[in-house]
C-alpha cells in the first residue's frame, strides 16, 4: 500500500492538468495511470480552444474561462497551444443559416467573432473561397496540442506516476483507496476520478452515479479524426467548411474532422472504404495547390456525461472521492485544474461550477440520447 495527499486515476490532459495544479500546491500527488500518459481521448482530439457552440449561458461561460486559461499557458509554454483563430467558411444554405445565428449569438454575448470578405479568407488560409461565400473570423480562438502539453507537465516536480490499471476505488473513515490489478492499492486524502471513458465504471465503484453517453456507433460518443500529410499545407489555424473541419497537427501534417460522416465511427472498426475515399476527397478538394495523403482515418471516443454537461467535484457530499468527466475538456483542463485543485486545497467552491457538479446525478434517471456532434461549428 502506499500514501499520497491526492491519488489521480487518469493521466489524460484533465488528470495531468490537475496533478501539476497540485503539485504546485505542495500537495504529493500519485498519477495512476493504466496505458501511455496523454494516450486516451485526449490524444484523438480536434483539440480546438473555444467556447463557439456552448449552450446553455453558464456552459459557455465556463468555456470562456477555460479559453483565457490557455492564454496564460500560450505565454509561458508555446508549443502546446496556438492562437491563430478560426476562420469559417460557408457556401451551403445550412451552414450560412447556423453561421449567421450563431454570429449573432455570439457577437451579442461579446465573444470575439466578426464577419469578413472571401478575400479575407483567401488571405488567411490556402483554400479556394467563392466570391459569394459567407466568411466570419473568430480571432479569440486557438487549437492545442495536448500530449506535448501533457508531457510538460509530467516533467514538474512533484507528481508520480504509476503505470497500473484501477478496478475500484472505496472510502473509510475519510480517505479513499483505489484498488489495482496487480493487486496493489493506493490510499490518499482524496481520490480524484479523471479517468475518461472509464469514469463511470469507476465512480460507480465508490457508491457514486456519473453515466456517460453510451459507447455506440451512430450517437455522440465516437467520431473520426483523419491525419493527412500535406507538406507545405499552408493551414495556420482552424478552419471550418460545409464538408470539414481542419487544423495543423505535427510535422507538416493536417487533422481533419468530417462530422457528417462520423455516423460509422466504432473503436475497432476500420472505416468503410467509402469514407475514406470521401474524406480524401475532401482533402484534396480543399487543398487543390498541396500534395496530401491520408495516413490514418482514427476514432475518437468522447467523454460525454449523459445529459452532456461538464460534472466536476465529490461524487457525494463531503465524500474523499472526486471525478472529473467533461467533453471540451481541452479547452477546460487548465482552468478546471486551477479550480479543482484550489477546491482541494481549501478554498470556497467556485460558483461557476454550482450546477456541474456530479451529485446532481443522484436525482436523475434516463437521459434522452444527446444530439451527435454532425455540423459544423459542433466538435
Ligand atoms: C473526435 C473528438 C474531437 C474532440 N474535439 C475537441 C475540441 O475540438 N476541443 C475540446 O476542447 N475538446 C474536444 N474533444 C474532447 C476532449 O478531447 C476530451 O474532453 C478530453 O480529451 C478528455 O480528457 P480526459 O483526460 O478526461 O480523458 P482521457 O484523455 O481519455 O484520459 C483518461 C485516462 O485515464 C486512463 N484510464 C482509464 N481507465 C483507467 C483505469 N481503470 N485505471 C487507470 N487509468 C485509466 C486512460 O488510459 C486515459 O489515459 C474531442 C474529443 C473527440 C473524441
Amino acid at each position: 500500500m502506499t500514501g499520497a495527499d491526492v491519488a489521480i486515476v487518469g493521466a489524460g490532459i484533465i488528470g495531468t492538468a490537475l496533478a501539476a495544479a497540485l503539485a504546485r500546491r505542495g500537495r504529493a500527488v500519485t498519477l495512476i495511470e493504466a496505458g501511455e500518459p496523454g494516450g486516451g481521448t485526449s490524444a484523438t482530439s480536434f483539440a480546438w480552444i473555444n467556447s463557439h457552440k456552448k449552450d446553455p449561458l453558464d456552459y459557455h461561460a465556463l468555456n470562456v474561462a477555460g479559453v483565457v486559461a490557455w492564454r496564460r499557458i500560450a505565454a509561458e509554454f508555446p508549443d502546446a497551444v496556438t492562437f491563430a483563430g478560426q476562420v469559417s467558411i460557408a457556401t451551403g444554405a445550412a451552414h450560412r443559416a447556423s453561421l449567421t445565428a450563431r454570429m449573432r449569438r455570439l457577437t451579442g454575448l461579446g465573444y470575439p467573432a466578426r464577419w469578413a470578405t472571401p478575400a479575407e479568407a483567401r488571405a488567411r488560409t490556402p483554400m479556394p473561397v467563392p466570391d459569394d461565400a459567407l466568411v466570419a473570423i473568430f480571432d479569440g480562438e486557438g487549437h492545442a496540442f495536448p500530449r506535448r502539453y501533457v508531457a510538460h507537465l509530467l516533467t514538474r516536480p512533484g507528481v508520480t506516476v504509476r503505470t497500473a490499471t484501477a478496478t475500484g476505488v472505496a472510502s473509510h473513515a475519510g480517505r479513499a483507496t483505489v484498488h489495482l490489478t496487480d493487486g496493489g492499492t493506493v490510499t490518499a486524502g482524496t481520490v480524484v476520478v479523471c479517468a475518461g471513458t472509464g469514469t463511470a465504471a469507476l465512480v460507480a465503484s465508490a457508491g457514486g452515479t456519473l453515466p456517460l453517453v453510451p459507447p455506440a456507433a451512430g450517437y455522440a460518443a465516437f467520431g473520426y479524426l483523419t491525419d493527412v500529410v500535406a507538406p507545405g499545407h499552408g493551414v495556420t489555424g482552424i478552419v471550418k467548411t460545409d464538408r470539414l473541419g481542419l487544423r495543423p497537427g505535427d510535422d507538416g501534417t493536417l487533422l481533419v474532422q468530417t462530422l457528417d460522416l462520423d455516423g460509422t465511427a466504432e473503436p475497432g472498426r476500420e472505416p468503410p472504404a467509402t469514407v475514406t475515399a470521401e474524406i480524401a476527397h475532401r482533402v484534396a478538394e480543399a487543398l487543390p495547390h498541396t500534395r496530401t495523403r491520408i495516413a490514418a482515418v482514427r476514432v475518437g471516443h468522447r467523454v460525454i456525461p449523459a445529459d452532456g454537461r461538464t460534472a466536476a467535484g465529490p461524487v457525494a457530499p463531503g465524500s474523499p472521492v472526486w471525478a472529473i468527466a467533461t467533453h471540451s475538456g481541452i479547452t477546460l483542463a487548465p482552468w478546471l485544474a486551477e479550480t479543482i485543485a484550489a477546491e482541494l486545497t481549501g478554498a470556497a467552491p467556485e460558483p461557476l461550477l454550482a450546477r456541474f457538479r456530479p451529485t446532481r446525478f443522484q436525482a436523475t434517471t434516463g437521459h434522452p440520447p444527446l444530439a451527435a456532434p454532425r455540423a459544423p461549428g459542433d466538435q
